[in-house]
């Protein structure tokens, strides 16, 4: 084998700590990779993949980026799932012996970025770690950007795949093992990145030490987290996990919270996606309910909002402890006004305070936060003019906004600091003596320089004579070639050019040792003053961090009241009973896009003679606009928002559970209808009396007779056994029957008006059923050809007779001559047989005869 470099042998040292991640060895102004890692990422990257010395006589496959470069190639990788670790020089080059020392100062991941450019500022980054078997779970989950840190102890994996994918976690911690567990299964069709932690660090002993050590003033016995093994362990080890990756104490994790996702309304995967809350049937932003309610104008404040829709609240003192300050703002609209040109002068406090602690915020970050607690300040004041029994109060009195720290930077850091914290420019005049007197020794170096000059230009008598500077002599004086015959002898000669000789002189290096020394000097004070403010305003992270979840509140609270205002919503009446009426309730993203000409429907359900209402209609009437309208209109009202309708009583639902549309998922395995099945199997086992169940067709994708039966079935199961309140759109005309069985099941259907041959939707939504779904007409709207659209005519017409179709009265040539309603005597004769009371002859005349009239029948129908 051939001997290793030293600076392979502590490459390869180094790297053994980090198998699973692609290591950026900092090698002079760049980060280099080797080995496989430099064969991943070059092609990750595209960038060129050389080779470096590996042992005297081999080479390894090298590739590299600037160091400066790193926010544009980073990200890149993250996306594909890399882990990132960053190994620094930490070392002093002119004291090593050998390679410089280095070492891992930071590992990072998709769920543990916390530099702006990797963020989105409206949205969280959250990490999630998950532990648990069988019925009971626990799952930790933290946004390190904003130092949120919360568990859940969650019964069922079915709901941990839920609350998971709500968070939609930007990485996803499971126990090594875990690989083929159902929720890594069902989480890694829908996340990016899934991580296997070692086992060892799932561990009740020492979970239970980390945290306890951590949240000192007694979080975890107080919160009661120790009685919950799960949970706990899953705490501990996403603690742990962040520890290594930031090699960070994690201060700024100050609180952890405890939480139960009963407190809030479940809302499944598939129901999430379908009600098109965060993201569109597409993926994409536009058309949801976010992007049509959403009018914040703080990067906290579209975070919470977010939140807010995410989980709605089933607490009724709490649904209306919101509401009672959106209406404040809906109708004080001066003071809202004013409080939101404030707000907009406020910065994402939540990630200002990470960085702050974490150590990688600037003094334009000091500045920023500076700003932001001078208009909490504001923002108090002006609230505080307002007396009322809203509630404010609670959020006027939790805003501190610290003068202490205001002053504090004010005093420190200058107006316009530089950008880097190591090159000085940062520090207030008057501060500090040091700096002031440091920088005007800095400062006076011009004034010095001339001094010099002028003397020398005296001394010499060469008038041309010049004092300059560059990095490799420092400062020199140069002469011209003409006057080279009038250099003194005390000129030392540095640098030879085409027109000119470069000297220094002791006098000069004096002075240039005083200059520089008095910068370097500055610019360690500067950081070091500037290190020691950042340090102070730490301490205030708890009041820094109440601060923002004020702000990010107000921001919500008085958006809702302008979307209010704006889109004409009423303020609910939310209860406790089980009634839910709506009138003249309109889908708000669909009238968004139809403005006047949205038609406003009624809904009244709930009660022992309306649980269950049964939509028939025509394709294209509004039946699913109609279902997802009340479902959002609910959920508005339970996230304390205004809703829109002209009038709304609501009683809290617990769940909203939706089955609209299905697609397949071929890829593992599930056909249309299988999905179907098994979203309605999800519905039938979690839903309860105060549940609202929206379905927009059930067993449309099997066969007519299976589809009508199991539709029944279920509206039947789910109004015997459930309650739930449902609003079931179907084109199964069959199921209307069901209102004559059962009191609670009502008909509803949305209203055409026919016109000839033509139908004209009129969107709403009337009490009784429809005979008709006008499949025809509307696929005539849709621009299907005549001939196709008359033949269906006749098909229909003879179907809804009970006659035949007449073949001969076909339009369409070349329709083959099959019977449309088959009945073939050959497989009848042969299905009468009794095969076990035959002889084989018999068998065999029977055989020969049938084959005699089989080519008699092909004959007759000109079959060759
Ligand atoms: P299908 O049975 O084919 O699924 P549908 O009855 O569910 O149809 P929707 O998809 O709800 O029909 O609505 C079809 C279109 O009708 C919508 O895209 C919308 O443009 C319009 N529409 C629905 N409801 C209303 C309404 N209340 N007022 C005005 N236009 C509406």
């Amino acid at each position: 084998m051939t001997e290793m470099t030293p600076m392979m042998r502590q490459y390869l040292k180094i790297k053994e700590d980090y198998q699973d991640c692609i290591l950026f060895y900092r090698l002079g102004d760049f980060y280099e990779m080797f080995f496989e890692d430099a064969l991943i990422a070059s092609k990750v990257l595209g960038i060129v993949l050389t080779s470096r010395q590996y042992g005297y006589a081999s080479k390894a496959p090298m590739c590299g980026i600037p160091y400066h470069s790193i926010d544009t190639y980073l990200p890149k990788l993250l996306k594909k799932g890399h882990k990132v670790a960053i190994c620094e020089q930490i070392g002093d080059p002119n004291n090593s012996k050998g390679p410089v020392e280095r070492q891992v100062v930071r590992v990072i991941t998709p769920g543990t970025v916390i530099e702006d450019n990797y963020l989105v500022a409206g949205e969280n980054n959250y990490i999630v770690n998950i532990y648990g078997k069988e019925q009971e779970y626990g799952v930790a989950i933290c946004d390190l950007s904003t130092g949120e840190f919360k568990v859940a102890n969650i019964r069922g994996y079915d709901n941990v795949i839920n609350e998971v994918l709500k968070l939609k976690p930007a990485e996803c911690l499971v126990p090594e093992g875990f690989e083929s567990h159902i929720i890594t299964k069902k989480l890694a069709e829908a996340l990016p990145t899934i991580y296997y932690f070692n086992r060892g660090h799932y561990n009740y002993k020492k979970s239970l030490e980390l945290l306890t050590k951590h949240f000192q003033d007694g979080q975890i016995q107080s919160l009661g987290l120790y009685n919950y093994y799960f949970a706990l362990i899953a705490a501990g080890a996403l603690f742990e996990y962040l520890q290594t990756t930031l090699k960070n104490t994690l201060t700024h994790i100050s609180t952890i919270e405890f939480y139960s996702p009963e407190a809030f309304m479940m809302l499944d995967y598939s129901t999430r996606k379908n009600l098109e809350l965060i993201t569109n049937l597409n993926g994409g932003k536009e058309n949801t309910l976010l992007e049509t309610i959403d009018t914040t104008v703080t990067a906290g404040g579209a975070r919470l909002l977010r939140q807010w829709i995410e989980q709605p609240i089933k607490n009724l003192g709490e649904i209306i402890s919101r509401q009672t300050k959106v209406e404040l703002f809906y109708k004080e609209k001066v003071l809202t006004l004013e409080l939101r040109s404030l707000l907009k002068e406020v910065y994402d406090m939540e990630r200002l305070i990470s960085k702050i602690v974490y150590g990688s915020a600037d003094a334009k970050d000091m500045l920023a936060l500076k700003t932001t607690l001078k208009t909490t300040g504001s923002i108090k004041e002006t609230l505080s003019r307002h007396v009322g029994s809203d509630g404010l109060h609670i959020i006027i009195d939790s805003m501190n906004p610290l003068e202490k720290v205001v002053s504090l930077i004010d005093d420190c850091i200058c107006d316009t600091p530089a950008s880097g914290l190591k090159d000085g420019g940062i520090i207030r005049e008057g501060f500090n003596e040091e700096v002031d007197k440091l920088r005007n020794a800095k400062n006076n170096a011009k004034t010095l320089i001339a001094n010099i000059e002028r003397e020398e230009k005296e001394k010499t008598g060469i008038k041309s004579l010049k004092v300059g500077y560059n990095k490799v002599f420092g400062y020199y004086l140069e002469v011209t070639r003409a006057n080279l015959s009038q250099i003194p002898g005390h000129y030392i000669r540095k640098q030879t050019l085409a027109n000119c000789e470069r000297y220094i002189t002791p006098e000069l290096k004096e002075f240039e040792s005083l200059i520089l020394d008095a910068e370097d000097k500055l610019k360690n004070l500067e950081y070091q003053l500037f290190q020691q403010v950042r340090n102070e305003v730490i301490k205030y992270v708890s009041v820094l961090k109440q601060n923002a979840n004020c702000l990010a509140q107000l921001d919500v609270l008085s958006s809702l009241a302008v979307t209010a205002e704006n889109n004409n919503y009423v303020k609910p009446l939310v209860t406790n009973c089980s009634n839910i009426n709506i009138q003249k309730g309109r889908h708000p993203v669909v009238e968004k896009a139809l403005g006047h000409l949205f038609v406003p429907n009624n809904l009244n359900i709930g009660h022992e003679n309306n649980t269950i209402m049964l939509i028939t209609g025509p394709n294209m009437a509004g039946k699913s606009t109609y279902l997802r309208q009340n479902a959002l209109i609910i959920l508005l009202a339970q996230i304390g928002s205004f809703v829109p309708a002209e009038k709304a009583e609501i009683g809290v639902v617990d769940r909203i559970f939706s089955r609209i549309g299905s697609s397949d998922n071929l890829a593992y395995g599930q056909s249309t209808f299988m999905v179907e099945m098994q979203e309605v199997a999800n519905i039938v086992k979690y839903a309860t009396s105060n549940s609202l169940i929206i379905l927009d067709e059930v067993g449309r994708g099997t066969s007519t007779y299976d589809g009508v039966s199991l539709a029944w079935a279920i509206t039947e199961y789910i109004y015997s056994k459930i309650q739930a309140k449902t609003l079931f759109a179907t084109h199964y005309h069959e199921l209307t029957r069901l209102q004559e069985y059962y009191q609670g099941i009502k008909n509803y259907n949305v209203g055409v008006i026919e016109k000839g041959e033509d139908i004209i939707f009129q969107h709403a939504v009337f009490e009784g059923s429809t005979d008709k779904s006008y499949g025809v007409q509307v696929a005539k709207l849709a621009g299907l050809p005549h001939t196709i659209l008359d033949r269906a005519r006749t098909i229909l017409n003879s179907f809804e007779n009970g006659v035949q179709v007449d073949i001969n009265s076909r339009s369409i040539e070349k329709v083959p001559k099959v019977s449309l309603v088959q009945t073939n005597p050959v497989e009848d004769e042969i299905d009468k047989l009794n095969i076990y009371e035959i002889t084989p002859i018999d068998a065999l005349n029977i055989l020969s005869e049938l084959q005699n009239r089989i080519r008699k029948l092909r004959n007759d129908s000109g079959e060759a």
